[in-house]
């Protein structure tokens, strides 16, 4: 097992069956890339584009994903950033900094789903008060 230094992008619809190592597959489509862990450990990393998971960056054909990944969930627990293609690596993170990052995380997941709960409602009282308004206009008629 080695580390991987540089990751290759090829655009995808969908997620290939086997992937190969330097290699990160994005599929724009779905919103998700997919990479095999860069420890060489060969399991598969998934990062979803959306706010609260990852984002990513193109330029020039060099792709960037925002923040880090951390793959605490698997054996080698290996850390990076993938910028511009290449792997950053980060120090390996203490069990309290690991645990920070996961309240972080999902403290940004929990006020997300606040805040479309709030537009949600915004909605509904914006539609109640339309079809309240439409009722007096037909009524005064
Ligand atoms: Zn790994």
């Amino acid at each position: 097992m080695s580390r991987v230094t540089h990751l290759q992008p090829e655009f995808v619809k969908f997620m290939p069956e086997s992937f190969a190592s330097g290699k990160i597959y994005v599929s724009r489509r779905y919103s998700t890339a997919s990479h095999l862990c860069c420890c060489g450990c060969g399991l598969r990393v998934v990062t979803p584009f959306k706010p609260a998971n990852w984002s990513l960056s193109e330029s020039n054909g060099a792709v960037s994903l925002h923040p880090s990944i951390g793959n605490w969930s698997f054996p080698c627990k290996s850390h990076y950033w993938i910028e511009g293609n290449r792997v950053r690596w980060a120090g390996a993170m203490s069990p309290a900094a690991i645990a920070e990052v996961r309240a972080r995380d999902r403290r940004d997941a929990e006020r997300l789903v606040r805040e479309s709960w709030l537009a949600a409602m915004r909605r509904r009282v914006r539609a109640a008060s339309i079809r309240a308004a439409e009722f007096i206009t037909a009524w005064w008629r």
